[in-house]
């Protein structure tokens, strides 16, 4: 289901102390504006932050998972340990993972199935490098990532699917794709989603814009029709910015 949606993306910030501290502050400062919030702190303070949030509507998050349900594979979390600590929500191939980790769309179509099929959430980040841009291949370059990680789907895993457009360029960068720029992508997504699926599917997912949203640009880039809200990162990692950008929505 469409929905507005504003998710920090935590990265590898915050030990167990500050996670805490800024999710109590974040609870008692969290503004009721019917959008969903969700925050993705590591791996390892994810069961001390579903445990901390108890009945708040802050949904916790995870960053990344594995695509196997367990095994040989050092260092990893699969789909069933995150379901365990109550987790049901996973960001897959922020660009990040793409760039240090070297995920490719066909690990990143592994993984996407391999949540789906437990029932998960995904949150599917994909966004153009500077260079597509500049020389105009932006939309291919999107519309391909979105190809080879999920148009093999069957239009009902659609519903678990959540979508984050984030430039390459535009990520803890300071530098932010404007708001037209930020419509005319999205509008180009979900055009295309409806043309492969159909409008139906592609009017009921959620596109969220990520790239260095702050409380002074956030209003403006929600704005727009075709934005259903933000994946944050700098910004989340102070509860008045995030919670200013919660208000926005
Ligand atoms: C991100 O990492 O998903 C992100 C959007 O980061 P920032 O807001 O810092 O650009």
């Amino acid at each position: 289901m469409r929905s507005k949606i504003v998710a920090g993306n935590w990265k590898m910030n915050k030990n167990l102390q500050e996670t805490e501290s800024l999710l109590a502050e974040l609870s008692a400062k969290l503004p009721d504006t019917g959008a969903e919030v969700m925050v993705a702190p590591t791996f390892v303070n994810l069961t001390n932050a579903v445990r901390c949030l108890g009945a708040s509507t802050i949904q916790v998050i995870a960053q990344n998972m594995h695509f196997a349900d367990n095994g040989a594979f050092t260092g990893e979390i699969s789909a069933e340990m995150l379901l365990n600590i109550k987790v049901d929500t996973v960001i897959i191939g922020h660009s990040e993972r793409r760039a240090y980790f070297g995920e490719t769309d066909e690990v990143l179509a592994k993984k996407v199935t391999a949540a789906l099929t437990k029932n998960m959430r995904v949150m599917f980040c994909f966004g153009e490098e500077l260079e597509d841009r500049k020389s105009g291949n932006h939309f291919n370059i999107v519309e391909s990532q979105l190809r080879n990680a999920l148009f093999s789907l069957d239009a009902k895993a659609w519903g678990n699917i959540i979508l984050a457009y984030e430039p390459v360029w535009a990520i803890g960068t300071g530098e932010t794709a404007s708001p037209e720029q930020a419509q005319e992508m999205h509008a180009f997504i979900r055009k295309t989603i409806g043309d492969v699926y159909d409008v139906g599917i592609a009017n009921n997912v959620s596109i969220l814009y990520g790239g260095s949203v702050k409380p002074a640009n956030a209003e403006e880039i929600f704005s727009k029709p075709d934005v259903d809200g933000g994946l944050i990162g700098g910004a989340s990692l102070n509860a008045d910015d995030f919670v200013a950008i919660i208000k926005a929505i």
